[in-house]
């Protein structure tokens, strides 16, 4: 039994998401949280803040090189976002599936960005693309005793 429970507990995997400022700002902060909570992640964190440009730059600096680069980052710091940790199996992935296409007009239907996104810039969350980068998000923005 404990065996079971050792493997099971080393599929657990987590990623960092963010509701975005056009998220926020239209008000689906709830619908989104209720969305997550249907699919079986579990809040490991959950904050909402304002990101500087500063900060935006930093935490996106994978895209410094991109031409939608600027835009996006004064987009993040326009207004507040609400950053969170999510865990489940597989949950890098399985976040990727529930959000569908960059651009919403992409998205698959039922997916959050076709749901509630505004457009391929505003495009209501963010999720890592990978358990590193997970990992270099999560630590951007909590504290080991900001996660429970
Ligand atoms: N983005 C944009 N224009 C583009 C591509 C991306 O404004 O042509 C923004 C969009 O907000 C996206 C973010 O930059 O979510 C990061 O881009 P990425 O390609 O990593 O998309 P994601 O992983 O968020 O689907
Ligand atoms: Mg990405």
């Amino acid at each position: 039994m404990e065996m079971v429970e050792k493997r099971l507990g080393n599929l657990m995997e987590r990623t960092f998401i963010m509701l975005k400022p056009d998220a926020v700002k239209n008000g689906h902060i709830g619908n989104i949280l209720a969305h997550i909570q249907k699919e079986g992640f579990k809040i490991k964190g959950l904050k909402m803040l304002t990101l500087s440009n500063h900060d935006a730059k930093q935490f996106y600096k994978v895209h410094s090189a991109r031409p939608f680069y600027n835009d996006l980052c004064s987009y993040m710091a326009s207004g507040p976002i609400v950053a969170a940790v999510l865990e489940r199996d597989n949950a890098v992935l399985h976040w990727r599936d529930v959000i569908g296409a960059t651009d919403p007009k992409e998205a698959k239907e039922g997916t959050i960005r076709k749901l509630y996104a505004e457009s391929k810039e505003a495009n209501a969350v963010h999720g890592s693309d990978s358990v590193d980068n997970a990992d270099f998000e999560i630590s951007f923005f909590f504290k080991n005793y900001e996660l429970v």
